[in-house]
């Protein structure tokens, strides 16, 4: 591991140089690699050297962002997906058996809740979720088919907290993989390897693009369990494009820059909008009201880009908002320099049951904010005359 720092690292680990001597890294936008001759064909078919056969195995636009990845969050090795759901899907299908079971926090990104409830089952893959409140009863839910423990911090849309180092003894204490979905802070606010995750997934697509480009989703982690993943994917081909690769590896080297505004201008708003009558509540996890603050300060370097709240006046308040705002996107996405407000129980949470919702702390006035890069000011002022 390098002895530079975090943002060192986003800058400078980097493929070596071709022939052209380019300053910044070329795009190897080609599906397969030459041999020199049958015995460098055979050997590479063998493995016995490491190198690019094929780009549904590896690329060296990949393999860059995998290195800046692994890096940033003290991982050994990695695989890098076209998505954060086929991250997601690849890293338990490659794990788990038939017959076997997943531990999951109750708050998870919906298409992992669907992916858990609709397809799974027919695997038999099993799953039980526990409340991110209730750490301590997590135990009496490991059966002997329990393999993986999974979960979110800070978690999506209701911004909860999930203590990583007291989930981390838990899975120690049983011998079960814990898996940490790290996309809500990025590798730059939390390296859950630091508390103990074996693996740590990412949708590239929300903080670490940041700019609403490209999907890419990535898993680091143990040289052995990406070895696992790695025999899967290169079969199945979830693998990320080289372009996209390209992309968002180029995006990592502004990570640390655009994540230090982005939390500085989501605290403002989080700040602003606690002082604001129509507002009953505000949930940003260095807020000081945030009933998590102390663990959030422990495990993470600044609160993130999302802030919840609720607006006084339900559905229809919540509603005559989103056709007020003027200046931020109504946009399922997050993370991007754009902000952007959406209605998690009309839209992105909308397929769960209203007792289901509210399990996970979504009310049916409540926004998501991605608080995004533009100024400030602009921001709050349109925030302000939408809120009346
Ligand atoms: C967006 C997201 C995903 C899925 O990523 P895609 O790149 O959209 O497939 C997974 N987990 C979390 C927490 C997310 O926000």
């Amino acid at each position: 591991m390098s002895k530079n720092k975090f943002e060192t690292n986003a800058i400078r680990t980097q493929l070596e140089r071709s022939q052209n001597l380019e300053h910044s890294v070329p795009l190897y936008l080609t599906s397969s690699f030459v041999f020199e001759d049958s015995e460098d064909m055979r050997a590479s078919f063998a493995e016995e050297k490491e190198r690019n056969i094929y780009s549904r195995y590896s690329n060296p636009n990949s393999s860059e962002f995998i290195d800046k990845v692994c890096q940033m969050e003290g991982a050994e090795a990695g695989f890098a997906f076209a998505s954060g759901m086929a991250a997601v899907f690849s890293t338990f299908a490659a794990l788990l058996e038939s017959g076997d079971h997943i531990l999951s926090a109750r708050s998870i990104f919906g298409s992992t809740h669907a992916l858990f409830n609709n397809f799974f089952p027919k695997w038999n893959i099993t799953h039980t979720y526990f409340k991110i409140d209730e750490l301590e009863s997590i135990e009496k839910l490991i059966t002997p088919k329990t393999k993986i423990i999974y979960a979110e911090s800070p978690t999506n849309p209701g911004v909860d907290v999930l203590d990583l180092s007291a989930l981390g003894v838990i899975a120690k204490k049983h011998n079960l993989i814990l898996v940490i979905d790290n996309c809500f802070a990025s590798p730059y606010l939390q390296q859950p390897i630091k508390f103990g995750a074996d693996l740590v997934i990412h949708s590239g697509t929300k903080l670490m693009d940041g700019q609403g480009r490209v999907l890419a989703g990535i898993t680091v982690g143990t040289a052995a369990l990406i070895e696992k993943i790695y025999r899967f994917s290169r079969i199945t081909g979830p693998a990320l494009s080289p372009f996209n690769a390209w992309v968002i590896s180029k995006s990592l080297e502004t990570l640390a820059v655009r994540v230090d505004r982005h939390c500085e201008n989501a605290l403002k708003v989080a700040v602003f909008l606690e002082g604001h009558e129509k507002v009953n509540w505000v949930r940003y996890p260095f807020l000081k009201s945030h009933p998590k603050y102390e663990i959030a300060k422990k495990q993470m370097k600044a609160g993130g880009c999302v802030v919840a709240f609720e607006i006084k006046g339900g559905v229809v308040a919540g509603q005559k908002f989103f056709d007020a705002i003027k200046l931020l996107s109504l946009s399922a996405n997050l993370g991007d320099s754009r902000s952007i407000v959406t209605h998690p129980a009309s839209t992105t949470h909308s397929k769960l049951s209203r007792e289901e919702r509210a399990e996970t702390g979504i009310t049916d006035g409540m926004v998501r904010v991605s608080v995004g890069l533009e100024h400030i000011d602009d921001i709050i002022r349109d925030i302000q005359q939408a809120l009346g």
